[in-house]
């Protein structure tokens, strides 16, 4: 457990609260479930897991207290996530709960997009401001490849009913990994730019779960890049001070697309994110071993002043910046190995949410 600091200390020149490295804690992920119906190679690729029991997860009243505390710290962003989403049942009365509450200033969803089309209104009726979804393929013979589900059409579906629905700043995210989509780069960005969505480019990450993953098979930002120079002339970064996890690059024609390339170029000096599994437990980082069990807290009766204390103490002392020591290490391979994933479930990607 890191050292616990001081009242005073750890707030970052906006006055919210810092931690070690002046990283504010504005931007918490909800994982609502650890259940998902695609198996994707690189997170998911095994039929049965260790799933979390059911009596463990957060109720939604339970979940909206927690970000309810966060938000009393200084979190504004907040972005539903699992596991898939949407197979949380009755996902929009959570979403309501949460766009009640005023300090949520971005109220995100990541989601894979199979049920967007059956889910999407409810959503958006309920009160969520945006939607990224998942695309790693436009072929469909690719798609059942990689995930051992033959339901690309229902993505598609679920991409079109959240353009139809109108939640702006709509992104599509692609893992990018060699052999597999790395020729699918340009037909993305063409298909996003066709219905005014943002293609975001993601190098294939160490994280748990990834149990076939090697440096080899990481298509990296420089060769994609380089990939789309050829195709569409001189690429320019755009300048920006976010802390999003994407860099963002304009094409020569105006197009603008992400890339996330946190397994080549870590950016955990300015990374803002933590993540709270369905089950309470609260990561600082992907790469985290260990989390906080804030589950605990709440149902043994601690009061919001004394979760806020503990997540404020947590907070000022940490110095994590996971994928900056994955990238140091010269050996680097699989990062948790499938026994000590059967261990703890906390350790897979699909439970932390991505
Ligand atoms: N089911 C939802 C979805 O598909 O968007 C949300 C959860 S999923 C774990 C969130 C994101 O993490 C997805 O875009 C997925 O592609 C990405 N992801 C999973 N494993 C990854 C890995 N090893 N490297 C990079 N991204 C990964």
């Amino acid at each position: 457990m890191p050292p616990e600091v001081h009242a005073g200390e750890g707030l970052s020149p906006s006055g919210a609260l810092a931690d070690q490295f002046g990283r504010p804690l504005r931007s918490l992920r909800v994982s609502v479930t650890d259940r998902c119906n695609l198996r994707c190679s690189y997170c998911m690729p095994r039929e049965e897991y260790v799933w979390l029991p059911r009596e463990e997860l957060l109720t939604f009243e339970e979940l909206a207290r927690m970000v309810e505390v966060f938000t009393s710290l200084g979190v504004h962003d907040v972005r539903l996530t699992g596991g898939e989403p949407l197979l949380r049942r009755d996902l929009p009365n959570l979403v309501e709960k949460l766009a009640a509450n005023p300090r949520i200033r971005d109220l995100a969803l990541t989601t894979n997009g199979l049920l967007l089309a059956e889910q999407g209104e409810a959503l958006k009726a309920a009160g969520l401001h945006r939607v990224t979804v998942s695309l790693d393929t436009l072929r469909p013979e690719r798609f059942l490849k990689l995930t051992s589900r033959n339901t690309h059409a229902d993505v598609l579906a679920g991409i079109a009913a959240a353009r139809r629905l109108g939640f702006p700043n709509l992104k599509l995210d692609t893992v990018v990994l060699r052999g597999v989509n790395d020729d699918e780069l340009a037909d993305i960005i063409e298909f996003a730019r066709g219905i005014e969505a943002e293609a975001r480019f993601i190098e294939y990450m160490d994280v748990g779960g990834a149990v076939d993953w090697s440096l080899a098979k990481v298509f990296t930002r420089a060769e994609m890049l380089a990939d789309l120079t050829k195709r569409y002339g001189p690429i320019t970064p755009i300048e920006e001070d976010s802390s999003a996890p994407a860099q963002r690059f304009r094409l020569p024609d105006g197009t603008v697309f992400g890339i996330v390339a946190s397994t080549t170029t870590p950016f955990c000096r300015r990374c803002d994110r933590c993540r709270l599994t369905a089950d309470g437990f609260w990561y600082l980082c992907l790469y985290a071993q260990a989390g906080v069990d804030l589950r605990r807290m709440l149902r043994g009766g601690a009061s919001a002043d004394e979760i806020a204390a503990r997540i404020t103490s947590v907070w000022q002392a940490r110095a994590d910046r996971g994928a900056e020591l994955r990238a140091a290490n010269g050996e680097r391979g699989v990062f948790i190995g499938i026994d000590q994933l059967r261990l703890d479930p906390h350790l897979e990607m699909h439970t932390r949410g991505g």
